[in-house]
């Protein structure tokens, strides 16, 4: 069991690559148990120096469009120019946890044998804090690995978009022929979010059509103030067409955010919210012990207390003064 567990060892294995390691420290970091969180702190001091280096790409859009699949053929393009790449499947629907690293997911299966090249899936469902929590977590460790590139691909629907989407140096918004043209698009708020867009099943009828209405689209948005225009790439994702664009479109964001200073701009929020989360995780737990014990529960239930001074008490059991949390 992890009392004998040598962090300093896993990680630095892990900075060489070996996808044992790797698959352990996340376990680790996105562990739900207490003998899994005793680690925790440890295994972020230890990642901490090695962290930052690695382009975060997120891949979001609706069900069916091919993130999956794209996910598969930017890998194989990247790995073409001999970088490293780690994939983060995010399922916030799920309740099953990662398990292997390697070949967890039979569309990665050609990507399985390759050494440089790292998946994961991430599920949260049942997880305190839930993915704004273990997703970050997960990113250091691929980070640390030496990742030049994470891929985070959403693989269900809703919330974890966003999440994603804060997490990530890139955002690409997948659509396709058919899916919603590009004007729905700008109604659903979709160009503020995306950095790069990808009218996938470019193969398919209408695929210039949706290219056409997004770039119009995107003519008449406001110009993002950093002066970055939204390039619009065709795939066809099952071919690989198009997939070197998209890379080059991913490079060019990239170059963009480190002349801009958006980069630095967009992890520092980032290192923000995994403060928030890590806060909030803390509170979480300790009012769940509090809770256990019982005791101001009794006391509001029975009427001797209201519960907003039971609140403050509580407050003022993690050390927090009840005035913090009235100006809060
Ligand atoms: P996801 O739900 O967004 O991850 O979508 P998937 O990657 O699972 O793809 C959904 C379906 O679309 C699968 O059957 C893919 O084979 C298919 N698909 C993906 N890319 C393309 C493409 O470029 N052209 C066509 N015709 N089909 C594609």
């Amino acid at each position: 069991m992890p009392r004998a567990l040598d962090v300093a060892d896993l990680v630095a294995r892990a900075r060489r690559g070996e996808h044992r390691a790797v698959a352990r420290l996340i376990s680790l970091v996105e562990s739900d148990t207490a003998a899994g969180r005793a680690h925790l702190r440890e295994v972020a001091v230890a990642l901490a120096p090695y962290t930052g280096r690695a382009h975060v790409v997120g891949l979001t859009g609706p069900p069916g469009v091919g993130k999956s699949t794209s996910t598969s053929a930017l890998v194989a393009a990247l790995r073409r120019q001999g970088r490293r790449v780690g994939v983060l499947a995010v399922d916030p629907s799920s309740p099953f946890s990662g398990g292997a690293l390697l070949g967890d997911r039979v569309r990665m299966g050609e990507h399985a044998t390759d050494d440089g090249v790292f998946i994961r899936s991430m599920a949260s469902r049942g997880h305190l804090g839930g993915l704004a929590w273990s997703t970050p977590q997960a990113l250091r460790v691929l980070d640390a690995a030496g990742c030049d590139v994470v891929l985070i691909e959403t693989v269900g629907v809703g919330q974890s978009e966003i999440e994603v989407v804060a997490l990530a140096d890139t955002t690409v918004v997948l659509l396709a022929p058919g899916m919603g043209d590009g004007v729905q698009a700008a109604k659903a708020g979709i160009l503020e979010v995306a950095d790069v867009f990808a009218v996938n099943k470019a193969d398919r009828a209408g695929a210039q059509r949706t290219v056409r209405d997004l770039e119009q689209a995107i003519a008449m948005a406001p110009e993002d103030p950093g002066g970055w225009r939204r390039p619009v790439i065709a795939t066809v994702a099952v071919r690989g067409d198009g997939v070197d664009d998209l890379v080059a479109a991913l490079d060019a964001h990239r170059v963009w955010l480190d002349g801009s200073g958006d980069r630095v701009r967009r992890r520092r929020a980032r290192a923000a919210a995994e403060v928030e989360a890590i806060t909030l995780e803390q509170v979480r737990r300790r009012i769940g012990d509090l809770r256990a014990a019982g005791a101001l529960a009794d006391r509001v239930a029975s009427g001797e207390l209201d519960p907003y001074r039971a609140a403050d008490e509580l407050l003022g059991t993690l050390g927090v003064g009840p005035g913090v949390a009235a100006s809060g």
